[in-house]
């Protein structure tokens, strides 16, 4: 096996799932490696480094386990946004629109003060609509953003086009 250098040689990529024709990037084998995983932690830190954040925002699931990673370096707060009805407390929502229907994500109403500093994090960056319902949220909330972090890119997708218009600066690992 040739050996790993780069975040993108520890992604696999399943063909048809979770439906026939996805090519399905799976970023389970980059946390199990612990090289891999360290690595990609340091590098979705790395343009961020002097900056105060106050909290980390990670969306569901794969973005909690960076997320968490990410809080934890910056000794910053973790929030997690969730998909519709898991979270406990009380909540505001985002609805945004699938390539067949629509989804809705959740935040809790009292997880972000006015004037934080927030880094969003998660493993993928596609149409750039499950980020663009996150960071409506957080600003709801009156945060800031400051940055958005992803491991991959699929800039043909058009998300890091469509965050870009929203004036975010967007930062992923590989495409
Ligand atoms: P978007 O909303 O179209 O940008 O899709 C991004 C969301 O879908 C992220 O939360 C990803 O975790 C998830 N996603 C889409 N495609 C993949 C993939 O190939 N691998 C892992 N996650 C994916």
């Amino acid at each position: 096996m040739p050996r790993k250098t780069e975040i993108k040689d520890y992604i696999r990529t399943i063909v048809d799932f979770p439906h026939e024709g996805i090519m399905f990037r799976d970023v389970t084998t980059l946390f199990a490696d612990p090289r891999g995983f360290r690595m990609a932690i340091d590098q979705l830190l790395h343009p961020y480094a002097g900056v105060r954040f106050d909290k980390v925002v990670g969306l569901e699931a794969r973005g909690f386990i960076l997320g968490g990673a990410v809080a934890h370096q910056l000794s910053a707060g973790f929030v997690p946004i969730r998909k519709k009805g898991k979270l406990p407390g009380a909540v505001i929502s985002e609805e945004y629109q699938l390539e067949y229907g629509e989804a809705v994500v959740e935040i809790h109403d009292d997880a972000i003060e006015a004037g934080e500093k927030v880094l969003l994090v998660d493993d993928l960056l596609a149409t750039g609509g499950t980020a663009e319902a996150g960071i409506k949220l957080v600003e709801r909330l009156g945060g800031q953003i400051i940055g958005c972090a992803f491991v991959i890119d699929l800039p043909e997708l058009g998300g890091r086009k469509r965050l870009e218009a929203m004036d975010m600066d967007v930062h992923a690992l590989c495409a």
